[in-house]
């Protein structure tokens, strides 16, 4: 499915931004939402719109088009705790002040090219994954402050998130934010779980079956995706007020791939063993 058939409303707007007087386009924008992989795909077709050089159509051929569709343009970055890290940089958890200064010493040099810099996160298989107070933190965050909000021209900035409320204020204010809807139905709540699913980090082994046996006959009122959804809520939650808990972003991902497995007409049964196995040690 081409991107344009798949968020209309966004694609339309960064045509339009571009190319109307009226309507100038944003140089700090940031994608909130599920669908981290969307996210990333329309970062990238919001630089090949900034950078082509023919016609801007899907299909378009031109070379830096291509460079962008192969991830190889000179300046087009993305930003991640293991993306573009200075050879002196060791982190590697966070988005560093390094990396914000290696920015602004690229940003001192003229470009022939519209500068894009893609902030997110990465797991270590690469897949993207949202910007979060723990990979991108505060100090980093403040140090692009003045590049973002008096951006020269020739600048983009883009962040992704999941939720918009895991970046500081501070960057949003200065942002256009959009919400890149999922297929999923997500509404935040995680309700449904609570007094089954509850403290599961302190849950025991032997535990586990007969939690999987109560989420399977929850599946009788509810669907697997409100279930898993409910899940990774309750995580996320977790996770806000205990942010030392690291190992529970991990957790969030496993719910994440057991969605997946869901929409693949997984068995409910098989699904939620396979779950309670991975998150109840
Ligand atoms: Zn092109």
């Amino acid at each position: 499915m081409q991107l344009s058939d798949k968020y209309p409303f966004l694609t339309n707007y960064f045509t339009l931004a571009l190319t109307s007087k009226n309507r100038a386009m944003p140089q700090s924008i940031l994608f909130y939402g599920n669908d981290l992989d969307s996210q990333y795909i329309l970062a990238k077709e919001v630089a090949r719109l900034l950078n082509c050089k023919k016609d801007k159509s899907d299909d378009c051929d031109c070379l830096d088009c291509k460079w962008i569709n192969s991830n190889s343009h000179p300046a087009v970055m993305t930003i991640s705790r293991l993306d573009n890290k200075p050879e002196d940089d060791d982190s590697k958890t966070v988005i560093s002040i390094k990396q914000s200064q290696l920015i602004k010493d690229k940003l001192m040099s003229s470009s022939d090219y519209h500068r894009v810099f893609i902030f997110c996160d990465r797991d270590e298989e690469g897949n993207v994954q949202g910007l979060n107070p723990l990979n991108f933190q505060a100090e980093t965050a403040n140090s692009l402050l003045k590049i973002i909000e008096e951006p020269q021209a020739g600048v983009t900035f883009i962040f992704l998130t999941r939720y918009i409320e895991d970046v500081l204020p501070t960057i949003i204010s200065r942002s256009q934010c959009f919400f890149v809807p999922s297929y999923e139905n997500n509404n935040y709540d995680y309700s449904i779980i609570e007094g089954i699913f509850t403290d599961y980090y302190n849950f025991e082994r032997k535990d586990v079956f007969d939690v999987s046996q109560r989420l399977q006959d929850l599946s009788k009122d509810f669907s697997q995706e409100q279930i898993l959804s409910a899940i990774q809520n309750y995580i996320y939650a977790i996770l806000k007020s205990n942010p030392q808990m690291t190992s529970l972003i991990k957790h969030i991902e496993i719910v994440e791939n057991a969605k997946r497995q869901s929409l693949l007409g997984i068995r409910s049964v098989n699904i939620f063993d396979d779950l309670c196995l991975k998150l109840i040690k």
